[in-house]
């Protein structure tokens, strides 16, 4: 039976019963709107957790258009409703008083170059308030481990910075993107395709894995030549670019395999997609 809590004093005495029967905690961030990519990462923290605990909140300080924000899909009781079939334990669903009690919220003044870099690029302010919400949250729940989707390449990797930065025992655990049988990335923003749009979203995939390939050309030229295959399909390409997996910085040569990561976002019909591929 999966559990629901909304705030800090519902979580507290959850999770050191939890710790009194020494079971080891795992915590998911999500902003709700539940898919098969989220489930990936449940399963994976049961592997070694016995205590699952999912958040659902829609960070306001990441979101840098307010009205993106308020779009953002929301459906509460398909996610409770979703979270009762997997190994969840409990699902934490704060108000946004919960976790910035202040009412300008205080983010954290922490710095990385991946904050100005291609997400960071279109997406002004996001990480500092994706660093912020996952500190905030790492604070409260004190888990044992944390899962992120490499969906989320840049976010992983900041995550994962940060967290050594702030001397946090929570161990930050990286998880394979799920996809649709034809490739598109699982996500949220998903839901806002047409079964059309996601048919051409398809074609990204082709893109990332033609390039993982490493055709007999450098890798700019086979990035600019696939974006120029997509923008002619009507895929709106604001970014596709081979960088190292390590810095994720654009590369003029390919890197050693597994060193390689190919960055794309694009908008498709309006909706704005985010994927990359590792090689
Ligand atoms: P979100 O709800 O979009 O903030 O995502 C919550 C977590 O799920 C993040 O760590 C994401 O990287 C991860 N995630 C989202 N989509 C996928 C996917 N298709 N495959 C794996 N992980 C994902």
């Amino acid at each position: 039976m999966v559990k629901v809590v909304r705030n800090q004093e519902g979580l507290e005495p959850q999770l050191q019963q939890a710790r009194d029967e020494k079971k080891r905690i795992a915590f998911i961030p999500t902003m709700g709107a539940l898919h098969n990519g989220h489930m990936a990462l449940i399963e994976k923290a049961a592997k070694t957790c016995e205590y699952i605990v999912v958040s659902i909140f829609v960070n306001p300080t990441q979101f840098n258009e307010s009205d993106d924000f308020e779009k953002y899909p929301r459906d509460e009781n398909a996610d409770i409703f979703k979270l009762k079939e997997t190994a969840c334990s409990l699902v934490y669903i704060p108000e946004v008083s919960d976790i910035y009690p202040d009412k300008k919220p205080k983010l954290l003044d922490y710095y990385d170059e991946m904050f100005d870099a291609y997400e960071g690029v279109y997406r002004p302010g996001h990480f500092r308030g994706v660093v912020t919400v996952v500190m905030r949250f790492f604070d409260i729940i004190e888990p044992d481990e944390a899962y992120f989707g490499y969906k989320d390449i840049q976010q992983y990797r900041l995550i994962k910075k940060a967290s050594a930065y702030y001397g946090k025992k929570t161990k930050v655990v990286g998880v394979e993107t799920q996809r649709e049988d034809n490739g598109l990335a699982m996500s949220s923003r998903n839901f806002r395709l047409s079964s059309s749009d996601k048919k051409l979203a398809g074609e990204i995939y082709k893109s990332l894995s033609y390039i993982a390939q490493r055709p007999n050309s450098s890798p700019k030229a086979i990035a600019a030549s696939e974006a120029k295959r997509l923008k002619n399909l009507n895929i709106a390409v604001e970014y596709l670019e081979v960088c190292d997996l390590e810095k994720i910085r654009p590369v003029d040569s390919w890197q050693p395999k597994d060193e390689n990561v190919v960055m794309f976002a694009a908008k498709v019909n309006g909706v704005r997609l985010i994927d990359n591929l590792m090689f």
